[in-house]
């Protein structure tokens, strides 16, 4: 194995209280030596088993101090890319982190490209491709449940029921090979038997793989959420109520909402992706159109719609144009500025609307938010099981291939039912069987591998 050293730093980038510069590779003992001095000055040996130790780190060049810090020392196979790797942990601040990442460079590391460690570590066998991924959707995890799932399959509990049912795959191609060298009818026809009952119990397992993909792809990409209504219904502000905080722009102006916002907020464990729009609304100023096209289109992405109306008015009829145009679609009537007062003719309005869930709120008054939480995660949560335990996080490139090896086992199935012959039974299975080697990456190409790892941030 001959890598270069390679350097990140390893947490995000800002005002943390610390910064981590992660080095890994044969050369980060020289690189470590050459940095990191005791409290005194004196140089320090990065031999033996693994150490911690508190001292200066040093330019390499100049010896001039950068900052005192923590040094990890995890001589390989036992780190996290299974080399050599040395973590200097000093203070947070985005120029000294930087500084002390300039400074392994000098001392001879070159900087990781994005991924890199973790690509190293599935390349040195500490981890398979989906635990690699699983890092992934971790460090982008939006809320702590969407962290715990990614967790355990960082942990591998979705490698091993892939590869659990890999190995029973293996065996029932065993046993339908076998069978393909004796002529007899009847050992046929048992092999047939054997391929539709342990395939159906199969194709049952990976659906339940499949399963996770929906949940996954919310975890990791939030649930699309377009907070619609006319013209200063209150939507900024109840976009602001949702965040707590100030991002959005709220006016006294009609249609001064621009551009779509997109923020996310965690809504008890689920993070949805709010979308702000500019309103609905026929309009020909130029840059208020290109919001418009942005929110209908929106609209048509929306998983959940936040329709929000002014409750104190009667409804107008951009109000039933909104109504038509999002029908079909789950959503929560919003029935904002409670505080003023319910205008009897909206209220009617609300009462002959089909909807997902109504709630009145007072945005500005931050009343009844959480009520709206509560029917919001009810909506999303309903679908989604949250609270099973054994919820897996597939990825898009996961999903596509056990469709793939779904197809595949169900034309196994298929042929075995129809007596058609084991050569051909066995094909399915066999296509079936590395199908599903490439969800965990045991077959597979050095582009898909860049492809995947190209998309971790840097310092993982
Ligand atoms: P948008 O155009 O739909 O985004 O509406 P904004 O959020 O910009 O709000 C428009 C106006 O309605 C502002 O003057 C807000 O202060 C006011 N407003 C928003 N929410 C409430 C509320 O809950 N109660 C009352 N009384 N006024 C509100
Ligand atoms: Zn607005």
């Amino acid at each position: 194995m001959n890598l270069e050293t390679i350097a990140a730093i390893a947490t995000a980038l800002g005002e943390a209280s610390i910064g981590v510069v992660r080095v890994s590779g044969e050369n980060a003992k020289a690189v470590a030596e050459r940095m990191v001095r005791t409290p005194k000055g004196r140089s320090v040996s990065f031999s033996g088993p693994r150490k911690i130790l508190y001292g200066q780190i040093v330019h390499p060049r100049t010896e001039v101090v950068i900052d005192e810090g923590i040094v990890l020392w995890m001589p390989g196979p036992h780190s996290y890319t299974a080399e050599d790797v040395v973590e200097l942990q000093v203070h947070g601040g985005i120029q000294l982190v930087q500084t002390v990442l300039e400074a392994t460079l000098a001392a001879g590391a070159r900087l990781a490209e994005p991924g890199e460690f973790t690509k190293r570590a599935f390349l040195n066998g500490r981890m398979d491709l989906s635990q690699a991924e699983a890092v992934m959707d971790l460090i982008r995890a939006k809320t702590d449940f969407a962290g715990r799932v990614a967790l355990q399959q960082v942990q591998g509990r979705f490698s091993e029921e892939v590869r659990s049912i890999r190995r029973a795959l293996i065996e029932l191609q065993a046993h339908v090979e076998v069978t393909i060298d004796y002529p007899e009818h009847d050992v046929e026809a048992v092999a047939c038997e054997q391929v539709v009952e342990v395939g159906t119990a199969l194709m049952r397992r990976i659906g339940a793989l499949l399963d996770g993909a929906k949940l996954g792809q919310i975890l990791r990409d939030g649930v699309a959420t377009a907070i619609v209504g006319r013209p200063n219904v209150g939507k900024s502000s109840l976009l602001n109520a949702l965040l707590r905080r100030d991002r959005a722009i709220v006016t006294d102006i009609p249609g001064t909402t621009r551009d779509v916002l997109e923020e996310y907020v965690n809504v008890r464990g689920i993070p949805l992706k709010l979308i702000d729009t500019a309103g609905i609304r026929e309009t020909s100023d130029v840059v208020e159109r290109i919001g418009v096209d942005k929110s209908r289109q929106s609209i048509r992405e929306a998983e959940l719609v936040l329709f929000v109306l002014d409750g104190t008015m009667p409804p107008t009829p951009e109000d039933v144009e909104i109504l038509q145009s999002t029908q079909g679609l789950k959503r929560v009537l919003v029935v904002n500025k409670m505080d003023a007062g319910i205008h009897p003719e909206l209220a009617e309005f609300v009462d002959g609307a089909e909807a997902a869930a109504v709630v009145h709120v007072s945005a500005r008054e931050q009343q009844q938010i959480e009520q709206l939480e509560s029917e919001i995660a009810r909506l999303v949560q309903g679908e989604m099981s949250l609270e099973r335990d054994t919820t897996y996080m597939t990825n898009v490139r996961q999903k596509n291939l056990l469709e793939v090896a779904t197809t595949d086992l169900e034309m196994a199935i298929d042929a075995a039912q129809a007596g058609a012959t084991l050569d051909l039974i066995a094909v399915h299975l066999q296509s079936t069987y590395e199908e599903l080697g490439l969800v965990i990456g045991e077959e597979t190409g050095e582009d898909l591998l860049d492809e995947i790892f190209s998309r971790f941030c840097l310092g993982k």
